[in-house]
């Protein structure tokens, strides 16, 4: 038996498509964009339409562009000779928060998983060795997440990196700031301890 008029079901469907809606949620957003002025509801279909129109992969790191080279890339005030890998977009936007970064990105769109059939070529790693092999970039430091997918990433792109002769860094994990020792798993504090650093 059908609950809802088709239109209505359609968008409880396309929301329940997306990360982390349930069914629920799906139908609460589905009931607000209804209930939603046309004017507003229609903004929020073009802002979908645009993004994915206007929206492509800077030609230099592979993250998110409305250029075909994105303004980190295009800035001659960042240091090119330095490229850090991260496996996704927001990866970018969490490092730049930082303010602590000066050089440049490469975005590998995912990490290496044999669980998940994805292997190296199913990411940007290709794209990567082609920016090294231009012999621009001194250091390569590898940001993937310190799980398996990421590690496994990390140390397949070292070694591809090894013939180059270019210094390649894993970033520190540990215990996180505000945290307690008493409260970190092994992994973490073993971690803490290999990535020591000199007071
Ligand atoms: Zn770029």
């Amino acid at each position: 038996m059908d609950y809802y008029v088709s239109p209505l079901q359609n968008l409880i469907d396309e929301f329940r498509k997306l990360p982390g809606i349930g069914s629920k949620t799906a139908q609460r957003l589905a009931y607000h964009i209804l209930n939603l002025p046309e004017g507003k509801a229609l903004r929020f279909s073009e802002a979908i339409v645009e993004a994915k129109k206007r929206i492509t992969y800077c030609k230099v790191c592979q993250n998110f562009s409305d250029s075909e080279v994105c303004s980190v890339c295009a800035n001659s005030a960042r240091d090119h000779s330095l490229i850090c890998v991260v496996e996704n977009p927001r990866d970018v936007i969490q490092m730049e928060k930082t303010n602590e970064f000066k050089g440049v990105y490469h975005v590998l769109h995912g990490a290496i998983s044999p669980m998940d059939n994805i292997g190296p070529e199913d990411i940007r790693i290709k794209e990567l060795m082609t920016r090294v092999s231009e012999g621009e970039v001194k250091e390569v430091i590898m940001a993937t997440n310190p799980n398996l997918e990421g590690e496994t990433t990390a140390m397949y792109i070292s070694k591809l990196l090894k013939p180059f002769g270019i210094k390649t860094t894993r970033i520190a994990h540990g215990v996180p700031v505000g945290g307690e020792l008493e409260y970190a798993d092994e992994v973490t504090l073993a971690r803490a301890i290999l990535g020591r650093v000199e007071l």
